[in-house]
């Protein structure tokens, strides 16, 4: 017998297993708007071609090697990283007082803090949005927190609910963590207005919460890596602590790279220097050190002015193509006269659509369709194209009526 015989098969995750489940599916006509990767017109993943090019420049390099990096990665891409989300004149930059680390993407990041929080923050308890992002929850119970809700989303309105989201941040006990969506929060596409951040930000500062932003999307929103940034920076204008987990996923179309950051904003420089010098302690252990390659080509581009002015238009496009795709789906929605309000399509942000869709829906458009998308009604917007909008259009009708 096996040692192992009592384990049993897991479940596939609710995310990627999506994708599983779309490539077992031999039908020509099979649509996967499960997984918030980009592609292109053509349904193709792409590379930017700032990405080539910065890769160009790297190979050609001779004096690069592929040597470990420090525990908290290339101190040339933290710095670049950190100028990225709080803006080039941020107080707390200039002030010396923000510890950053190179972590594993977007995921590392929030995990590496998670930890690092468990470890040295007096509060366990974090609230996240409901719904968040499904890997929220595990990322930050298995990092020895405890996971709490705030209201967020309103299935009524398709919005945001305002009211229940400020009613349960007033009700967290003071010093709690509030998890915040930067921008184009997922599932739902729906943001809070700068009116309502600031209204946020005054209750997170007097309740003493300590904020933690999860920044997977700058650019991605609204095509202004500067604009996806302003939640993000008006809680740093205010001199108070906060945490950000950064991701070049999206926006550098780098997925598979896994490069990222988390920075902490703390009060003083010689505090930021012993909380970098605790991460170093969770990372080590973790992981020893980040990889090379994603970070040093993140790095290369956003040090150098042409091939960053570069990567703003081609981050743009992807944005801009987005956002097409919204008003051509909305369009053959309503030509095809398909009952109930579909004005949220157009109004939400970011990669995704919080469709409304239910989860019999979706297993009837995934089964009469071949479409497969994640069963809350979630699609990747960017994974539609001008060729696949009419079909989703048709299996969208087919579903309602
Ligand atoms: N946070 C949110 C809200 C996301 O949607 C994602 C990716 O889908 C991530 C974080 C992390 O992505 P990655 O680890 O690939 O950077």
């Amino acid at each position: 017998g096996s040692v192992f015989e009592h384990v049993e098969q897991a479940p596939e995750d609710p995310i990627l297993g999506v994708t599983v489940a779309y490539n077992k599916d031999p039908s020509p006509i099979k649509v996967n708007l499960g997984v918030g990767a980009y592609r292109t017109e053509e349904g193709k993943p792409v590379i930017l071609n700032v990405v080539r090019k910065a890769e160009e420049r790297l190979l050609a390099d001779r004096s690069r090697y592929k040597e470990y990096l420090p525990i908290t990665g290339l101190a040339d891409f933290n710095k670049l990283s950190a100028k990225l989300i709080f803006g080039k004149e941020s107080p707390a930059l200039l002030e010396k007082r923000v510890a950053t680390a190179q972590c594993l993407s977007g995921t590392g990041s929030l995990r590496v803090g998670a930890e690092f929080l468990a470890k040295h923050y007096f509060q366990r308890l974090v609230f996240l949005p409901a719904p968040t992002w499904g890997n929220h929850h595990k990322i930050f119970s298995n990092g020895g927190l405890t996971v709490k809700t705030y209201r967020y989303y309103d299935p009524r309105t398709r919005g945001l609910d305002y009211q229940g989201m400020v009613e349960d941040i007033r009700a967290a006990p003071s010093g709690s963590l509030i998890l915040l969506h930067a921008c184009a929060h997922n599932p739902t596409g729906v943001d809070p207005t700068p009116e309502q951040w600031e209204g946020l930000r005054q209750l997170i500062r007097n309740k003493r919460h300590l904020p933690f932003f999860d920044s997977a999307y700058q650019g991605f929103a609204s095509g202004s890596l500067d604009l996806d940034a302003l939640a993000v920076r008006s809680f740093v204008a205010d001199g108070g602590e906060l945490l950000v987990a950064q991701s070049f996923a999206k926006n550098m179309g780098l997925y598979g790279e896994r490069v990222g950051s988390l920075s902490i904003v703390c009060k003083k420089e010689a505090i930021a220097t012993h909380v970098e010098s605790q991460l170093k302690l969770v990372i080590r252990p973790m992981y020893s050190n980040p990889p090379i390659h994603g970070a040093s080509i993140v790095a290369t581009i956003l040090g150098d002015s042409e091939l960053y002015a570069e990567w703003t238009i081609e981050l743009k496009a992807m944005a801009n193509r987005i956002i097409s795709m919204r008003h051509q789906l909305h369009s053959a929605i309503q030509a095809r006269g398909t009952p109930g309000d579909w004005t949220h399509i157009l109004k939400q942000i970011g990669m995704f659509s919080f469709t409304g869709l239910n989860r019999e829906q979706v297993a009837f458009m995934t089964k009469e369709y071949h479409i497969y998308m994640t069963s809350d009604g979630r699609i990747s917007m960017a994974g539609l194209s001008s060729k696949t909008v009419p079909h989703l259009a048709d299996a969208i009708h087919a579903a309602v009526t």
